[in-house]
């Protein structure tokens, strides 16, 4: 059983979902139905994977009442300017077939394009209009969220970023707490490259887990919420059983002794593409 967390509005999200990122568009219909097999209930999109069309048809075929799933997608980097946000998320709507989603973020704060405060403010209409059950920000660094929390009316419920052993964020994700915004951590296992960590085999192997249930038990004990991605069937299982067993201080330790500030994607003040 996946346990739930509250964000700051009051909505519920499922601590563990499934990420979708580079999943084929032709597959991803087939995937997202195995992982609610499985038991996941929360999906990662996003405009920019360009499979939203496909996410939705697998909540449609799933037969799942609409309250049971939890569907997230992002603005595209190309529409920041108000109008254009509002535009891009009525075709979010289209695409998934849903009357409203779950969470809406901006995915890249693009602090050289600097049209994030109108990019927020057309998500809080959005809110408003109860489409969007919450809406929260992606890659935003402290000084992005401060320019947030200053222009805008309401606090994002969500910051999703980079984080795995080897990019522990703690910066981040302390200012996130201390303003009541839920840690999102993406590419939760650095895209399999913590998997091969020697120190991650030794604690999987102390549990009789997997390594990537490891790192998984590692984000859930911290309290963030995590989406793997996985196109194998067994593996998409398997990242959802990371629930039965617990790290130990020691265990903890010693995977947050791997941090190396090492990113597998942007950092936050150098993504400026806005291509679609
Ligand atoms: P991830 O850390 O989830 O790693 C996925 C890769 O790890 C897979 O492609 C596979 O190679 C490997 N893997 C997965 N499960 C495994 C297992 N059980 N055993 C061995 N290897 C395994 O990386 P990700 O897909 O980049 O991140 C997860 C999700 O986060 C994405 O799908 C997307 O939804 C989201 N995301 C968001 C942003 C953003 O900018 N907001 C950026 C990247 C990813």
């Amino acid at each position: 059983m996946i346990p739930d967390i509250e964000l700051n509005n009051g909505v519920r999200i499922p601590q563990l979902g499934f990420g979708t990122y580079k999943l084929p568009p032709e597959r991803t219909r087939d995937l997202v139905l195995t992982a609610f097999d499985a038991g996941y209930r929360h999906v990662d999109t996003a405009q920019m994977y360009r499979n939203e069309r496909e996410v939705g048809q697998a909540v449609a075929a799933s037969g799942l009442p609409r309250g049971d799933v939890f569907v997230t997608t992002k603005l595209n980097n190309a529409f920041h300017a108000h109008d254009d946000a509002l535009a891009a998320f009525e075709r979010s709507l289209d695409a998934l077939a849903l009357e409203f989603v779950d969470l809406f973020l901006i995915h890249w704060p693009l602090p050289a394009v600097g049209l994030y405060p109108q990019a927020w403010a057309a998500l809080e209409e959005i809110y408003a209009s109860g489409r969007a059950r919450a809406i929260g920000v992606s890659n935003f660094q402290p000084s992005h969220l401060t320019r947030v929390l200053e222009t805008g009316t309401v606090t994002p419920a969500v910051n999703q970023i980079e984080v795995h052993p080897y990019l522990r964020q703690d910066e981040v994700r302390a200012f996130d707490a201390a303003h009541g915004i839920v840690t999102q951590a993406w590419s939760p296992l650095g895209r399999g490259t913590v998997l091969a960590d020697p120190v991650i085999a030794q604690v999987a192997a102390r549990h009789g887990v997997t390594p990537a249930q490891a790192v998984l038990r590692w984000h859930l004990q911290r309290g963030d919420v995590v989406f793997p991605k996985s196109a194998t069937p067994a593996r998409i299982r398997e990242n959802a059983d990371a629930f039965g067993f617990a790290l130990d201080a020691d265990d903890v330790a010693a995977i947050d002794a791997l941090d190396r500030g090492e990113r597998t994607g942007s950092h936050p003040d150098q993504e400026n593409r806005t291509g679609r």
